[in-house]
């Protein structure tokens, strides 16, 4: 920290930091880090340290840090008009663009994007359509949420309720009783070791079609899942997974939700993970990757299917009651547009791609045979690496030990950052699509030698 500088007693006075222990931090037993600059894929502190983050912020800084393009937009539009809303038919010369170039880019039987200012707000806002359009369709009863455990959807009430970490629950008093959760599809630690992929998933199916009935299908109205679990551990679905879900899902009218915070705009290697997995989702949820976090923006796309039956809705009752003063604000906007158009200038998805490629395999092989490894697992530009204390039983750790956390630490202290997954000994990479095969070396290398200090 640098001398007689007050920022750091500020923050622990002043700053409610979320996913914090607050005790901890306002009795300065964790640190303070402050961040004033980046970079491509570095970041730097205010002492001058330089770090590479593989985790693109919280997966969320696709195209890299310091780009000019997206600076001089969000400049340009605050100049030329910093805020107008989007109510009653209002709209500017950004979000109109943004919306296209969103709709341009999604599964064709999509129609029309609703915006917000997080992947929390905009799952709240999908629950609340679906909602709507059981009501229009004179379905009252059928309102159940279902997702999954380790699924992760946001910190608000409804979506801290879908998110399936106890953490998010604990002391909250949630989940909301409209939310049920299913099995994760965590194929590393399914109970029947002779299950192939292709069995797992059918057995998933079988599960999610076993409890829907047990709690009756005409109570039941969607089902929300990430394409690729992120938070709860970067868990790729097994082989057969989500063609199973579906079907189920058909036979029962249940709406899906591709959750694609995380994976929209790129981060497998295809612009949207519903694409590589072959969902036919009727809503998508985007944050992160739209703006590639130079600005707060998200959004909730809608399939025609439900478009026809919220227009009318509003037919018979006026105006939709929903609505954020920042929806599609410009500001937020520009930066969208900026950032989706580098992405296709720069190729970035192609990239995204082939360097997730390059970033499991050389972990793979940098891990292999290390007497710890669980496994590691990836899809795209997502990597996991999940420990166990014995490979045999695949026992995990003790909590108290925090293995990750020490990981995470110890190659902090090598200039790189990675994420102890909230939950299990998983530790998570992501980083920026624009990273290169010699800082994927860096990263996989200082992984190595973390593991190596910490567990031998
Ligand atoms: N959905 C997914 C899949 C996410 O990963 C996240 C955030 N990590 C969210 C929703 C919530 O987004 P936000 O933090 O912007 O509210």
């Amino acid at each position: 920290m640098l001398k007689n500088d007050p920022l750091e007693q500020w923050d622990r006075e002043n700053f409610f930091h979320p996913s914090t222990h607050l005790a901890m931090h306002a009795r300065g037993e964790s640190p303070t880090r402050i961040i004033s600059g980046a970079k491509g894929v570095h970041i730097t502190d205010r002492d001058g340290n330089r770090f590479l983050d593989a985790f693109a912020g919280l997966y969320c800084v696709n195209v890299g840090y310091g780009r000019t393009e997206i600076a001089d937009a969000i400049a340009a539009q605050a100049q030329e008009l910093a805020y107008y809303h989007s109510y009653v038919g209002h709209g500017t010369e950004a979000s109109i663009t943004l919306s296209k170039m969103i709709l341009d880019r999604a599964p064709n039987h999509m129609s029309k994007v609703y915006f917000g200012l997080s992947g929390s707000d905009a799952n709240e806002t999908n629950i609340k359509l679906i909602w709507y359009y059981n009501n229009i369709l004179g379905r009252p009863e059928k309102k159940k949420i279902i997702s999954r455990w380790r699924g992760y959807h946001g910190s608000g009430l409804m979506t801290g309720s879908l998110t399936g970490l106890e953490l998010f629950h604990k002391k909250f008093d949630l989940p909301l009783a409209q939310v049920i959760h299913t099995d994760a599809p965590y194929y590393f630690r399914r109970e029947d070791q002779s299950m192939t992929e292709e069995q797992f998933s059918a057995h998933c199916a079988e599960r999610l079609e076993a409890q829907i009935l047990r709690e009756g299908a005409d109570t039941i109205a969607a089902f929300i899942g990430e394409p690729v679990l992120g938070t709860g551990g970067i868990v790729p679905p097994p082989a057969g997974y989500w063609a199973a879900i579906q079907a189920v899902l058909d036979k029962y009218d249940i709406l899906l939700v591709a959750d694609e915070v995380v994976t929209g705009f790129g981060r497998l290697g295809t612009m949207f993970g519903s694409e590589h997995y072959g969902m036919k989702p009727d809503l998508i949820t985007i944050a992160k990757g739209l703006t590639s976090a130079y600005a707060p923006l998200s959004g909730s796309i809608v399939s025609d299917k439900m478009w026809k039956v919220l227009e009318q809705g509003t037919d018979e009752n006026g105006p939709i009651g929903h609505g954020w003063t920042y929806s599609a604000h410009p500001i937020c906007a520009a930066a969208g547009v900026a950032n989706l158009k580098l992405i296709d200038d720069l190729d970035l998805v192609t990239n995204a791609g082939r360097m997730g490629a390059y970033l499991n395999g050389a972990m793979q092989d940098a891990l292999s045979g290390h007497a710890h490894l669980g496994e590691v697992r990836g899809e795209g530009l997502l990597c996991a690496v999940e420990l166990v204390k014995d490979q045999d039983s695949k026992q995990g750790f003790d909590a108290a030990d925090k293995i990750c956390p020490q990981i995470a630490a110890a190659m902090l202290d090598q200039g790189v950052i990675a994420r102890a997954m909230p939950q299990g000994d998983i530790i998570g990479f992501a980083p920026p699509f624009c990273i290169t095969e010699a800082e994927v070396d860096q990263v996989v290398a200082v992984m190595k030698n973390a593991i190596s200090q910490v567990l031998g």
